[in-house]
């Protein structure tokens, strides 16, 4: 097995990790960036983003393009569909084992994200892939003219039925409050779109069907009334959890496993960072994920240079 030594190895490859290691590199410092799957991270599916300065609208994919083009100008090694192992954060010298190699490193920077909360009824895991999806860009064209339910009351679940619409003959928003969390201009979008159903005061007990999804079995939680509601696809987005099944429980996170950092991005512990989605935050988007992807790329750099004044303990 192969054994690499650098100055900071980067977890994952979204925005976060990409902008960590544009710093890091232009900082000087040698730099790995790996990842489970390819370079780019959870916008890479998003059709579009229209929050993200300088670009009044871009697709995902292309904005993380140019991520990952600029990371590459400044030397970044790149190790994509890296499957991690096994994750030692608290010796001084980190070390991250994935199947095909040993990573050593001074820093590590955890970028690693987070992925889709899951519904937890009968039925989801079964029909993963026959109707119930967690990706409307990656999947919506397969439900042209059909009928299809979203999952929750929030930016995700409100921009993605919309986005459903252009496939979907109708498509429902079952949410379990009368009021969305979504932003009030995305409300009102929504609101406007003829072919969105909201169903109020609602959540999924069930989905149902043989060889692809036809039903969600609903609760009223105000009147306990069970119904069933026929449709051929099912997007839960109901919130997301951060990637740490690899590192949980050696650096501090809060009760939903997001880890804490302080405002320089240091976690716990000494050398750990940890940036984007994956660390306790009040807003996740691609800018915020960035933005803690350069502080906290900066104060690894810091904590490498001031490791030369310091003898090591190896
Ligand atoms: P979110 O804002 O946390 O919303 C999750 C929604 O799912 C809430 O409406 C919640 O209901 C509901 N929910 C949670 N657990 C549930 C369960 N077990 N059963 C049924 N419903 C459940 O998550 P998100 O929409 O994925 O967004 C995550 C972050 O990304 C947010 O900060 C969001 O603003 C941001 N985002 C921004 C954009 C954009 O600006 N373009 C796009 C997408 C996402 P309650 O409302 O009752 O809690």
């Amino acid at each position: 097995m192969q054994t690499y030594e650098f100055d900071t190895v980067i977890l994952g490859g979204g925005p976060a990790g990409l902008a960590a290691a544009i710093y890091a590199s232009r900082g000087a410092v040698s730099t790995a960036l790996i990842d489970i799957s390819m370079m780019g991270g959870q916008p890479s599916n998003y059709l579009e983003l229209e929050n993200y300065p300088g670009f009044p609208i871009i697709g995902g994919y292309d904005l993380m393009e140019k991520f990952e083009e600029h990371a590459d100008k400044f030397g970044v090694q790149k190790f994509p569909m890296q499957e991690i192992e096994r994750v030692d954060l608290v010796s001084n010298s980190k070390v991250i084992v994935t199947k095909e190699a040993e990573f050593k490193a001074k820093t590590v920077i955890i970028a690693t994200g987070a992925q889709p909360m899951k519904l937890g009824v009968p039925g989801e895991k079964e029909f993963v892939g026959r109707g119930v999806s967690y990706c409307a860009v990656c999947d919506g064209a397969f439900y042209n003219g059909k009928t299809v339910a979203v999952v929750g009351g929030g930016n995700s679940a409100v921009e993605e039925a919309m986005y459903l619409t252009k496939f979907a003959e109708k498509v429902y928003v079952i949410h379990r409050r009368d009021e969305l969390r979504a932003d009030k201009i995305v409300q009102e979008r929504a609101f406007k779109n003829e072919k969105l159903e909201f169903i109020w005061n609602s959540v999924v007990k069930e989905i149902k069907g043989d060889d692809l999804v036809h039903t969600v079995v609903l609760e009223n939680v105000k009147s306990k009334e069970i119904s069933n509601l026929s449709v051929n696809g099912v997007f839960p987005y109901i919130g997301i959890v951060p990637n740490v099944e690899n590192f949980s429980g050696q650096v501090e996170q809060d009760a939903g496993g997001f880890i804490i950092t302080d405002e320089t991005m240091k976690t716990s512990i000494e050398g750990v960072y940890a940036v984007g989605d994956v660390r306790k935050t009040p807003l996740r988007q691609v800018i915020t994920a960035a933005a803690d992807g350069a502080v906290g790329a900066v104060y690894a750099v810091k904590f490498i240079e001031s490791l030369k004044d310091v003898p090591q303990k190896v």
